[in-house]
């Protein structure tokens, strides 16, 4: 083996190593565990990777922003899912807060 390419072999040994320490998720990781999130349904290691990916990553924060505020907002007009749906509440936000829930 050259000098050469030993020290290709050790850099590429301290990149999967590092990568490993500091393990990231996605941003389409990220959107996949919000909801696990706020429920409280992710386990200890996926929380902290989430958290840690919200620390570095401002849209992912700014997409959780957004999607408690939608949250918000449905509690708002929809307290429970038990009680009937107001008359004065237009339609179409019903709808948009119901695809929100969905996704
Ligand atoms: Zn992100």
């Amino acid at each position: 083996m050259t000098y050469h390419g030993f020290k290709g072999i050790r850099r590429w040994l301290k990149g999967s190593m590092l990568k490993r320490m500091h393990r990231m998720i996605t941003c389409k990781e990220f959107e996949d565990f919000v909801q696990r999130y706020l429920d409280g349904g992710l386990t200890d290691l996926q929380r902290s990777l989430f958290e840690r990916h919200m620390r570095v990553c401002r849209e992912c924060r700014e997409y959780l922003a957004a999607y408690q505020r939608t949250m918000e907002l449905g509690r708002a007009v929809l307290p429970s899912s038990d009680e009937p749906v107001p008359d004065d509440v237009p339609e179409d936000l019903i709808r948009a807060i119901i695809d929100a829930r969905k996704q």
